[in-house]
């Protein structure tokens, strides 16, 4: 018994006490902040492998960055990556940061369906669908169950069958082999049923947008209820959309 208090105390608490406050290190990139500095904006454009920075006004699109910072290696005074992890957002338009802007992202309430207020503000159940996925974001998601980010206290938690659901997390870019899977995963989730797009591949389409292996038609015919960028997400910021969606603080 002793021992065991020794080593409770030895280890502190294994959880994040508020993963609303929570802090993370310096070298994670999160929301990016854009000064209006004049630079070479075609350049500047040039660098990014995703087509996710526009000009005239400088934009970053974070439903189509990486997170590779190469934009910001290169033109340090230009783009500066802060470690705002919230960064969830139900309007796509949200998801675009604008030079001169330092504001944080958040969700429409205007756009929250009212069942899901209703259904989901107690218990949230999740089947996750990884639709060509490179684990990256799935290990993450898992991420969110562990001892440290804890998302079960919220009574979020992932289920092994659409038949327990509330509604489905997509990961990856949807290739044509995971289109049916992932429309027939869809249809056994009984209504009410919510639609969460995870990471930038799952968004966008990330590095794989326009490839002809891909069918992302499934997204034309739903209404998206939360996208989470980062490639791959944080818990952190996966955790917050979903709190922000159910209202659940
Ligand atoms: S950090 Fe994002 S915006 Fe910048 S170059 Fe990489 S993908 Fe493009």
């Amino acid at each position: 018994m002793l021992d065991n208090l020794k080593i409770l105390f030895h280890q502190g608490k294994q959880y994040i006490p508020d993963v609303t406050t929570a802090k993370v290190p310096g070298i994670f990139r999160g929301r990016p902040v854009i000064s209006t500095e004049k630079v070479n904006e075609a350049e500047l454009a040039e660098i990014c492998p995703t087509n996710a920075i526009s000009i005239n006004p400088v934009c970053i699109d974070l439903g189509k960055c990486t997170f590779c910072g190469e934009c910001a290696f290169a033109f340090p005074n230009k783009i500066k990556f802060t470690t705002d992890y919230k960064i969830a957002a139900n309007d796509p338009r949200m998801l675009v940061i604008k030079e001169g802007y330092d504001e944080a992202i958040g969700l429409n309430p205007a756009l929250i369906r009212e069942e899901i207020y209703q259904c989901f503000g107690s218990s949230l159940k999740l089947r996750q669908v990884s639709a060509g996925g490179d684990n990256s974001c799935e290990l993450e998601l898992n991420a969110c169950g562990n001892v440290n980010f804890d998302m079960g206290r919220f009574g979020i938690e992932f289920v092994a069958s659409p038949r327990h659901a509330d509604g489905i997390v997509i990961t990856g870019p949807i290739t044509a082999n995971m289109a049916g899977p992932l429309q027939i995963c869809y249809d056994a989730i009984p209504e009410p049923k919510i639609i969460v797009l995870a990471g930038t591949d799952a968004i966008s389409g990330g590095i794989f947008e326009g490839s002809g292996a891909l069918d992302r038609s499934f997204l034309t015919k739903y209404k998206i209820d939360l996208y989470v960028p980062g490639n791959p997400i944080h818990p952190l910021t996966f955790i917050n959309g979903i709190l922000d969606l159910i209202k659940k603080r």
